[in-house]
């Protein structure tokens, strides 16, 4: 699996072989020659790329990403993809997303439901090449499902579906049963791997539009 242009392995301290990308800090990381510390246990996108999915992110990319909360994942996208459109509907977190836009040309905040893309999808252009989604909330198939109209033909979804904000009792191996069977509704799963030691109870998820 190879990383896209603008992700490195780069060595902070006594640890090498760590993810970096290039650009402003945004939220207090170590830089290092103007490389961004990426920490996977803090970045769903992060451990994806850490677990070796090929998620086809290649660098330059037209990317919408669906839950970015305060900009620490999108942030470093924004610094290796193209135009990066970052979808948030709490207004708490897009305050400091809007700072963290403020050093990134590239980036355009979003205070928008990731439920109801017809209320962005004047801004979003159509065909992006990766949708990344990190909602953490229930409904996490539909919410892939209603944005995949923004994908273009060989774009990906790349997912980190959250068992517990779909039933917090329920066995996340079921749980993710039923949401992969759900987004076969729109999509072609090609790769799936459980996030743990990074994230628990979360799966990640690359799929092609069908
Ligand atoms: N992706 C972020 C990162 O790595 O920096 C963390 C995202 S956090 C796990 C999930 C975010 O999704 C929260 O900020 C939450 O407000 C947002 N969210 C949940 N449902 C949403 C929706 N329907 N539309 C937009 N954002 C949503």
């Amino acid at each position: 699996m190879s990383l896209p242009a603008g992700v490195q392995r780069r060595s902070f301290g006594d640890e090498d072989g760590v993810l970096a990308t290039r650009g402003e800090p945004a939220y207090g990381e170590p830089v290092v020659d103007g490389w961004r510390r990426w920490d996977a246990h803090r970045s769903k996108l992060g451990a994806t790329f850490e677990l070796g999915l090929d998620t086809g992110l290649s660098g330059g990319d037209a990317v919408l990403y669906l839950g970015a909360a305060n900009g620490t994942t999108v942030s470093h996208v924004a610094d290796f993809a193209g135009p990066t459109y970052a979808v948030e509907f709490a207004p708490r977190p897009v305050t400091d997303l809007l700072a963290v836009a403020d050093s990134r040309e590239r980036l355009f905040p979003l205070l928008k439901d990731a439920r109801a893309p017809e209320t962005y999808a004047h801004v979003v252009e159509s065909g992006v090449d990766a949708i990344v989604q990190d909602v953490a909330t229930r409904g996490q198939a539909d919410v892939a499902l209603s944005n995949r109209q923004f994908l273009a033909d060989d774009g990906r979804l790349v997912a980190a579906l959250k068992a517990r904000s779909e039933d917090v009792t329920a066995d996340p191996a079921a749980v993710f049963e039923d949401l992969l069977g759900r987004l076969s509704d729109g999509y072609e799963v090609r790769a799936t791997a459980r996030m743990e030691p990074f994230h628990e109870d979360h799966l990640a998820v690359v799929a092609t539009p069908r």
